[in-house]
């Protein structure tokens, strides 16, 4: 007998196929059968009344820390609270301990997700062997073995020519090539963002430079190689500049942004709060305001995390020492919902778009959709309900959360994937 779900009466938003309506939506056997007004007795029934119903949210860039450092967080812990924050997918960032290099740590995290049995666990792979940006990692096996792209995510490649290489050979795969972009020379030791703050509070600091330098040299490389490129992250006025520019010259580039670049300033890093210190580093006031205006614009392809979960003790470290990062995958929706949609700079199906839809085609899967005879990946959302962020409900293994207290709106009721609910709130 076919395995049937039914979800009624909500406010399906799917911008791949141009649905914004009040209607219902058949999943069988685990694939979306069907979206419009349906009369069907089915084994369940979901009413979706007054709640939207959209893909399920796609996070391409995530830490789960596994393998390695499995006391901040695991491939089941992360899954648990990707699936909690309405995420269907996420795509790990492979600086693991080892990295994620070749043909067999690819498999690894891809069998660590299904063993999870939570949402889709996907992975890049290094760009580089030990991300130490020398010699090209086994880009070809990785790709092969599913890698969604390739990064050495938390450090940018440094040499100009060898990441040529890896452009040029990543094009033969058709895979991604995504950068953070960071050249050393101008962020030197640094732990914030570079100006009078940085002067003031005796910090060294990152200049914004450090990131528009290696954005600006990248996009001379993807001239030279026909690839698609992803700048991770981007934190400044200057970098959204390079971007306005390069997709002018309908460049095959596109660019993320981080909820903790859009909420906060290098201003939260006058009391030494660990929690404010990120990489790339909380930048000014009028770098929010350019971000905000790129993604109004339509710049910005994705809305990620950056989910970046660490042991408390070595937050309490001091700002010096300290790790970069933050845990913010369980609100992530929350938190885009006040940085966005509460401001006036994007509506929900604007919203749902660039956590879906394009994301899913940055990585190039076939996903972020609710199209017939897809694979039934859906968020059920209730917009208006406000709850409080709190660390000591996550599933996540960490709480470096500045968001700790914060009351947000958007709530996430269900989460399906491939057709089976996994995550059910208050249940
Ligand atoms: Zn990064
Ligand atoms: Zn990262």
């Amino acid at each position: 007998m076919a395995n049937e779900l039914l979800i009624k009466n909500g406010r399906v938003i799917d911008p791949a196929n141009g649905i914004d309506k009040k209607c219902d939506v058949l999943v069988v056997n685990g694939l979306i059968s069907d979206v419009g007004k349906i009369e069907k007795k089915t084994q369940t029934v979901i009413d979706a009344s007054g709640k939207l119903v959209t893909p399920g949210l796609i996070d391409i860039h995530v830490h789960f820390r596994e393998p390695g450092d499995e006391e901040e967080e695991t491939i089941a812990s992360g899954s648990a609270a990707a699936v909690a924050a309405g995420f269907t997918s996420v795509v790990c960032m492979p600086n693991t301990n080892p990295p994620i290099e070749n043909e067999t740590d690819v498999e690894y995290i891809h069998r660590k997700g299904r063993q999870a049995r939570k949402t889709h666990v996907y992975t890049m792979g290094a760009i580089t062997k030990q991300r130490e940006g020398v010699e090209l990692a086994e880009m070809g096996f990785m790709a092969e073995a599913g890698a969604v792209g390739f990064t050495d995510d938390g450090r940018g490649v440094q040499d100009p020519a060898v990441m040529l290489r890896a452009l040029k050979y990543a094009s033969m795969f058709d895979v991604v090539v995504a950068q953070h972009c960071q050249d050393d020379g101008f962020a030197a030791d640094g732990v914030m963002n570079a100006g009078f703050h940085s002067t003031v509070l005796g910090l060294p600091g990152i200049d914004a430079l450090a990131e528009e330098a290696m954005l600006w040299r990248d996009i001379q490389l993807i001239k030279k190689a026909n690839v698609r490129y992803h700048a991770q992250h981007i934190s400044t006025a200057g970098s959204v500049e390079l971007i306005r520019a390069a997709k002018k010259n309908s460049l095959p580039i596109s660019c993320e942004v981080t909820p903790h670049h859009l909420l906060f300033t290098e201003e939260c890093c006058a009391e030494y709060d660990t929690n404010y210190k990120v990489n790339p580093p909380l930048r000014t006031a009028k770098d929010v305001e350019a971000l905000k205006e790129a993604i109004k614009e339509g710049l910005v392809d994705a809305l990620v995390t950056d989910h970046a979960p660490h042991l408390q003790s070595e937050k309490e470290l001091e700002f010096l020492a300290a790790p970069f990062g933050i845990a913010s995958l369980e609100c992530g929706l929350g938190l885009y919902v006040k940085a966005l949609i509460e401001p006036g700079i994007l509506d929900w199906p604007g919203l749902i778009k660039l956590m879906t839809e394009k994301p899913a085609r940055i990585i190039g899967v076939a996903k972020g959709t609710l199209g017939k005879g897809r694979q039934a990946d859906v968020t059920i959302i209730d917009p208006n309900a406000e709850y409080k962020i709190d660390v000591d409900k996550f599933c996540s293994r960490s709480r470096n959360c500045p968001y700790h207290g914060w009351t947000v709106r958007g709530k996430v009721e269900k989460t399906i994937v491939g057709g089976e609910i996994r995550f059910s709130a208050g249940g």
